[in-house]
């Protein structure tokens, strides 16, 4: 028997190889609640990193309003308020796993 937190990120982590989505996608393929899918992603993350032959994509938060691009954000959430501009129209991050070509 896998532990049961096993089995969601195995999914999580094939859902998200050679793609990009965000963890509202990912909620609906898995019928999971958002906040438990960040939840997840934190520990993939984790287990990616000490992958070396996969890579974690994060793709920015945007401001919609003035395209304010949140690169430097290391938290994984959807931010609430555009630092710029002050608008709350931020889309969502998306997360991607790459795989290294075989050599
Ligand atoms: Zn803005």
């Amino acid at each position: 028997m896998l532990p049961p937190e096993q089995t969601p990120r195995r999914r999580i982590i094939e859902l998200l190889t050679g793609t990009l989505l965000s963890s509202h996608q990912l909620a609906q393929l898995l019928g999971m609640p958002e906040r438990q899918v960040e939840d997840h992603l934190t520990h993939i993350v984790k287990t990616i990193a000490r992958d070396p032959s996969r890579t974690f994509l994060l793709e920015p938060s945007e401001c919609q309003d003035c395209a304010f691009a949140f690169r430097d954000r290391t938290r994984l959430t959807r931010p609430s308020r555009c630092p710029r501009c002050r608008s709350e129209a931020i889309t969502s991050p998306r997360y991607g796993i790459r795989e290294q070509e075989a050599r």
